[in-house]
């Protein structure tokens, strides 16, 4: 009996009207930060802490540059 499902998903949230990937915690987020900077030539993301869930999402440093 195989079960494609079962493949990793990863968990996502709707923030505002975009859906993002959910991360456990800020070091998965960070690495995957990193990674998508390395891959995409961009730099700047950042992490926070999602206001809905106990999890973490990547955003775009400009925006919260304070
Ligand atoms: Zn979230």
């Amino acid at each position: 009996m195989q079960n494609k499902y079962r493949e990793f998903e990863p968990k996502k949230c709707w923030v505002g009207e975009t859906q993002k990937i959910c991360y456990d915690t800020r070091e998965e987020a960070e690495l995957a930060a990193r990674v998508a900077e390395y891959d995409h030539g961009i730099n700047g993301l950042g992490v926070y802490k999602c206001e809905y869930g106990d999890h973490w999402h990547l955003t775009k440093g400009d925006t919260d540059a304070k």
